[in-house]
């Protein structure tokens, strides 16, 4: 039943102390009950309106009518009540708020979760991974460097002397303002993963073998089979004895181990400034099955001829060792080769895409085809 303030009879101590009680008792369980903005401001006014509001009731009924001896005692007593009720109501403000931003809060474990999407190998990233495991089975290590390099490191040290017609076959991307520095220490970004080989070969003795992944750089305008920024897989191996045949089978095995079984592989001379003598190695197209032909159609991947051009190799140059003569690669002592490969266009060929810039264009619509 709803609270009424009624007249006071009793003004003793104890009875004012019970209708006290029972006024903020009832003024309490009121303040519990609000649950909206409408409910609370009737709330508020049926307690606190100046007219005939149960504060101004409790003034009328209580004070007016006290006799006079009672009327200090129940004066002390009112002013109280009228706190306690005022901070009851400032409450249910509170509690109310409280209870709407717990609702908002709420976590209903019964929907299901926010599906986040699980990212994918790139297919680049994947032919190098797989690529690199072929070698890494044979004991080849991982071998990383910097992709800002020196013109030492990019060049020189790989018998491209300054001045030299083969750096023409590079074009070259150079770090700007670099002019007043020693030809040698100026940088470029690295037209190859070759500056590695170097690199490596400073920092451990014989014998080696390591694989080389990494992002390269050349100023090509972008079209369906350049970019200026594409990547390679470059490995090489030191011993003594390495000899041409140790090449020849190394990568005639990893072919197979790459492309199946079935592929053969063909060396023929080739030229690059840091190997000597150098191959070009083409491998029998797994396209069409070295027929040249896909049914009445021409096999455009192999342009017909049944062989496809994956990748540069040779023996070491003599010329190469000299630069890290003194940690144990002493030509006259040790012998080694070298391939490098790209790793963009064995992807082309291994998933069927004609434009390389699709691999770089971060549309997910196209990658998501490889996940
Ligand atoms: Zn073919």
């Amino acid at each position: 039943m709803a609270y009424t303030v009624s007249k006071l009879k009793d003004y003793s101590a104890s009875a004012m102390e019970k209708s006290v009680a029972d006024c903020i008792r009832a003024c309490a369980i009121e303040a519990a009950s609000v649950h909206n903005d409408a409910e609370l401001k009737i709330f508020r006014d049926r307690w606190m309106a100046r007219k005939n509001g149960i504060l101004t009731q409790i003034n009328d009924l209580w004070l007016k009518g006290a006799p006079k001896d009672a009327k200090r005692e129940a004066g002390i007593r009112v002013n109280e009540l009228k706190a306690r009720i005022q901070k009851i109501i400032e409450g249910a403000k509170v509690s109310r708020a409280d209870s709407a931003s717990a609702a908002a809060e709420r976590v209903d474990i019964s929907l299901p979760g926010i599906r986040r999407p699980i990212g994918a190998e790139h297919p680049v990233v994947k032919t190098t991974n797989e690529m690199v495991r072929v070698f890494q089975k044979l004991g080849y290590s991982v071998a990383e460097g910097p992709v800002v390099e020196t013109d030492y490191y990019n060049f020189e040290s790989l018998n491209f002397p300054p001045n030299h017609p083969a750096r023409d076959t590079q074009d070259t991307l150079f770090i700007a303002g670099q002019q007043s520095k020693p030809q040698r220490e100026r940088l470029l970004l690295r037209t190859h993963t070759s500056p590695v080989q170097i690199r490596t070969m400073e920092k451990r003795r014989p014998p080696l073998r390591i694989v080389i992944p990494g992002v390269v750089h050349r100023n090509d305008p972008p079209d369906a089979s350049h970019s200026p920024m594409f990547h390679q897989i470059e490995g090489l191996a030191v011993d003594t004895n390495i000899t041409f045949g140790d090449l020849k089978g190394t990568l005639d095995h990893a072919m197979k181990e790459f492309f199946g079984s079935s592929v053969k592989t063909s060396f023929r001379p080739s030229f690059f400034p840091f190997t000597e003598p150098s191959a070009e190695m083409y491998v029998s197209c797994f396209i069409c099955g070295g027929s040249g032909r896909r049914g009445n159609d021409p096999c455009r991947p192999c342009k017909q001829t049944g062989w496809i051009e994956i990748l540069g190799c040779g023996m070491v140059d003599p010329n190469v060792f000299e630069f890290v003569k003194d940690n144990g690669y002493d030509p006259r002592n040790v012998s080694g080769f070298a391939f490098g490969m790209g790793a963009d266009r064995i992807a082309l060929l291994k998933y069927g895409v004609d434009d390389l810039q699709l691999f770089f264009n971060g549309d997910v619509r196209f990658l998501r085809q490889f996940s």
